[in-house]
Order: structure tokens, then sequence, then C-alpha cells
């Protein structure tokens, strides 16, 4: 497969912060790929929750199954505009890894939980699972992954946090938040892959669940505009026993409109701003992208999404009651750090004052809490608290 002029080359990559040899038979970003498969924390994966609490129902997305779904549709793309498909497989398998039990109310619970100790972002905790919690090798922590791949899992940051990373690491991947530069073509495929995925896939889900409606998505012209053509193909997708296929074609076409949109939009875009390496595409505008009118309705659809689906009085249940399971964990384990698997005992090295070991301690419960999966966090709280969680009511249809 010939890469494009503008797309990340193997060969010509910043490297690792550790000095490795290069391997015999893969590149370095098939490397990577194979150092996040491998990784504890993509095992872990299939126990998160997506939208849907892993115990709700088995057909639901998970964490795992999401990841999978954005590699695939970014791999696609990636081979028409003769991007990185490797370095684009190894983005979206890891772009999630720093994802907390339960979803988005998770994170916020241990956002809140974190607001005097520096904060938690999903983002800048994938990060971390890669630069340094992943315990795999003897010679560094983390998985030491290319300076491209780490580039496209740090999706966002705050400033604040960028600052903190380039001190650290100066030039490294905080640095384009500060200079306001972009990244990677194939970090901006993979943010575009996960919104077309989790759209996607949500609409499904939230179908299955019976808190959306096919008659609900009426209102959404990216589905329905799908579904009608569909059943003008296909008239006998009238009949209620076929609304499962009458969905997955719809979803099927519509994921394909939004695939060719991509690559027109996209090639158009790199068209017109010629850029001729990788570091020309730091510097121009966002280079991959949807075209204006299949921007608009996908806002249309999130919003549908945000309304009907995330903010469902079910869902929102369900959410409630998981942020109040990672409270009560954070306050255990704050009070009682004994209470967490051994190797979170082993206190870092704290330079600085009593502040700094203060937050450092906090960190560590972070880093314990945001590596759970769903059903371990409710265990867990179920042996700290003698309460049961969100395991047994809330439960979907
Ligand atoms: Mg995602």
């Amino acid at each position: 497969m010939t890469l494009a002029a503008y797309a990340s080359d193997a060969t010509a990559s910043r490297g690792r912060r550790f000095t490795q040899a290069p391997a015999r038979n893969r590149s370095e970003y098939q490397r990577d790929r194979d150092r996040i498969v491998h990784s504890s924390a993509f095992r872990r994966l299939v126990y998160k929750t997506q939208v849907f609490l892993n115990h709700e129902g088995d057909l639901f997305r998970t964490r795992l199954t999401h990841s999978l779904e954005v590699a695939q549709l970014g791999r696609s793309i990636a081979r028409s505009l003769q991007l990185n498909e490797d370095l684009v497989e190894a983005i979206a398998l890891a772009h999630d890894l720093g994802h907390t039990p339960f979803g988005h109310a998770g994170q916020d619970a241990l956002n809140d939980c974190m607001a005097a100790f520096g904060g938690f972002e999903h983002n800048l905790q994938s990060l971390r699972v890669v630069d340094k919690l992943e315990e795999r090798y003897p010679q560094f922590d983390g998985l030491n992954l290319t300076f491209e791949t780490r580039e496209g899992i740090l999706k966002h940051c705050s400033h604040a946090h960028a600052e903190k990373l380039e001190q650290r690491e100066p030039g490294g991947v905080g640095q384009r938040f500060l200079n306001q530069t972009q990244p990677s073509l194939e970090a901006q495929l993979c943010n575009l892959a996960d919104e077309i995925a989790y759209n996607a896939h949500d609409i499904d889900d939230g179908v299955r669940s019976g808190l959306i409606t096919l008659e609900q998505l009426q209102e959404v012209a990216l589905f329905d505009d799908f579904r009608r053509q569909a059943l003008t193909e296909f008239p006998y997708l009238r009949d209620k026993t076929q609304g499962r296929r009458l969905l997955y074609e719809a979803l099927r076409r519509m994921l394909s409109a939004q695939v060719e949109d991509v690559i027109a939009a996209s090639t158009s875009a790199l068209v017109a701003a010629a850029p001729m390496s990788v570091e020309a595409v730091r510097l121009a505008a966002p280079l991959v992208q949807f075209g204006a009118e299949m921007r608009a309705k996908s806002q249309v659809l999130k919003a549908f999404l945000l309304k009907r689906l995330y903010r469902h009085p079910q869902v929102m249940h369900s959410m409630g009651q998981a942020q109040q399971v990672v409270r009560a964990l954070f306050a255990a384990y704050q009070a009682c750090p004994q209470e967490m698997a051994e190797s979170f005992l082993v206190q870092p090295g704290v330079a600085g004052g009593a502040a700094d070991a203060i937050n450092a301690s906090a960190r560590v419960v972070a880093d314990y809490i945001a590596g759970m999966t769903d059903r371990f966090a409710l265990r867990e709280h179920e042996r700290l608290t003698g309460l049961k969680g969100a395991s047994t009511d809330a439960r979907l249809a």
C-alpha cells in the first residue's frame, strides 16, 4: 500500500521515549498496535460501559467492541485516503484505554472527587495508561509507544495539563494544545471515526433497549432518509417482525454514506491545502472532516441521542447510581489506602512538599478506580460498604 506524502510514515517516526532496536518483521506502528492488544488495560475494556452498564445486557456495546468498530471504520477511510492504517488501528484501539468504569458518569464522578488534586480527564488517563500504568517491561513503565500513537491517544487536553506535560516532555504530545496546531491525519481520522461509530451503535443499542424507537428517529434525517430508502427498496421490511433488519439496513447505509462523505470532503480539503508532509499537516487547519451538510446532519443526530438516550431517565438513574459507587470507592480508598491492591500501595517518590504528596496519593486512588471494570467496581463497593451498588435494579428491558 503506497502512502500519501501527508501520511505518517513509520520509518520517519519521532520515535519512542526509551530507545529500542527496531522489530524484525513489523513496522513501529504495527508494534504499537500489538503492544496495545496485549495490554491489561485493553482486556479490561470488555467489561467497561460504553452507554449501557455492562451488566444490563450482553449485546450492548462495551468499550472494547466500540474500540474495534472505531478501528474498522478508521482503517477503511485510511486506506481510501492513503493514510497509515497501522497507526490508525493503534490509535483507535487505545483511544479509550483511560476510561473509568461506568462510562462518562464514572469519569464525571472521578473528576469531581479529584477536583482538589488536579482533576481527572479520560484522554489524559489513556496516555497515562500507555506511558506509566501498564507494567510489562523490566526497563520502563508503560508500553513505550511511538510519539505518533501517543499524539493520537491524547485527543483533548486542558491548557493546564498541557503545560505540565510540556514541562515533563518538552516538544512532546502536550505541545500542540499550547501551540494550537493539529495532530497527524491518522489522529484526526480516529477522532471522526469515533464519532461515526458511536452515533451509529448508540442508535442500535438505544433501539435494542427500547429506550428510543424508530418512530422517534423520524426526526433525525441522517437516519430516517435511509430507513425510507430501505423500505422503498424492500417493502416487506414494513412488517413488524422485520424491525431488526430494517434498523440494520438503515444503519448500514448511514455508515456508508458517512464514510463516503468523509473521504470526499477530506480529499477536497487535502487537494486544496496540498500538505507535502506530516509536519505541513500539523501546521494546517483540520483536514479530515465531514462536508458541511453531513456535519449539520450529524449534529442533529447527536442532539437527538443526548436528549432521548443519554439523558433518558432510566439511563440517568443507572448513571446516578454508578456515580455514587465511584464516590464511595474514592472515599473508602482515601481513608484506607491499604484496601487497594498491593501494587497500588507503593507510593510514587514525590519531589516537593506536603501538597504534592497529598495530590500524588489521591492520584494513586484515581488510577486504581479508573482501571476498574464495572463489575470489579461493584464488587469492591459491596465489599467496602456492604451496599449493593447499581447491580440489581435499573435493569433495562
Ligand atoms: Mg471512543
